[in-house]
């Protein structure tokens, strides 16, 4: 009789564990969601604003040099691009939440990828003046991916690197072979992320604040999309970092010729 009261008694206590925790994982979710769509509508209030603001100045002829000028439609792309690519990641990962994300992989050679992604990127920063270092390191083998998921997860890495290394204007992307693998390893002097959040920063909208950049845009998707890109491709994703020591984000796939 005590014994089955005993057992009856320590189902309701485990039932009860695990309903209040699916609970707390629920409202996690709720929450990181609300967050989402507060970032979300911040990155796209953002550059409109200054869309409007600049094309209402040129409209208005209110542009007191052919400079100026130029320095405003420059501003208007930079800012169109923005939002361009946040529209694409935005559809991207709900191809990439639906299960409906397809790579279609082609063999090439990864490093005019490398070199063109960071062409771009510096071009589309030239206010902030952001240099990116590009170091290819011996000979580097095909790989085989989808080039423009690839591509994303790379521009996405250097992004995160830009945008956590507040007061530095060098980032660094290398890329290497070993052992049948490519190393492409995108480096930066920020502040680094602690041991704990290793693992959990690259799942869906999480984000991770930080006093040393209060107002650091973002939309928590980055590095999900970049983990699923290497999941799909059969690579990996790793991480060394440390708070205040910067951190080196590398992605890890294999040599065509192997694969
Ligand atoms: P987002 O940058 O939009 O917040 P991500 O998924 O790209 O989303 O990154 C998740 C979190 O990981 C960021 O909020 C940030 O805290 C941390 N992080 C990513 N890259 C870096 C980096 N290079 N240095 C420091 N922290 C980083």
């Amino acid at each position: 009789m005590l014994a089955s009261a005993f057992a009856v008694g320590a189902c309701v206590a485990v039932g009860l564990y695990f309903s209040t925790r699916a609970v707390h994982r629920e409202m996690e979710i709720a929450r990181l969601k609300s967050d989402f769509v507060a970032a979300v509508s911040h990155d796209f209030r953002t550059p409109l604003a200054s869309f409007r603001q600049l094309s209402e100045l040129l409209l208005d002829d209110r542009v007191a040099s052919d400079g100026d000028r130029k320095e405003y439609y420059r501003r208007m792309y930079r800012e169109s691009g923005r939002l361009q690519r946040l529209v694409e990641e935005l559809l991207d990962f709900a191809r990439i939440d639906a299960g409906a994300r397809e790579y279609r992989l082609e063999c090439v050679d990864p490093t005019p990828i490398v070199r063109s992604v960071a062409a771009e990127f510096t071009a589309e920063r030239s206010d902030r003046s952001i240099t990116v270092d590009v170091e290819v390191q011996g000979a580097v083998p095909n790989v085989r991916v989808d080039r423009e998921a690839f591509a994303r997860a790379l521009w996405n890495l250097l992004d995160n690197a830009a945008k956590y290394s507040p007061g530095r204007n060098r980032v660094r992307v290398s890329t290497r072979a070993s052992d049948g693998r490519v190393f492409f390893s995108v480096s930066d002097d920020g502040i680094g992320v602690s041991r704990e959040r290793h693992q959990d920063i690259f799942e869906k909208f999480v984000r991770v604040t930080s006093s040393a950049v209060p107002a650091v845009a973002g939309t928590g998707l980055g590095l999900a999309i970049v983990k699923h890109v290497v999941d799909g491709h059969g690579g990996r994703v790793t991480l060394v970092s440390a708070p205040g020591h910067g951190s080196t984000f590398t992605i890890e796939l294999p040599a065509a010729s192997l694969s």
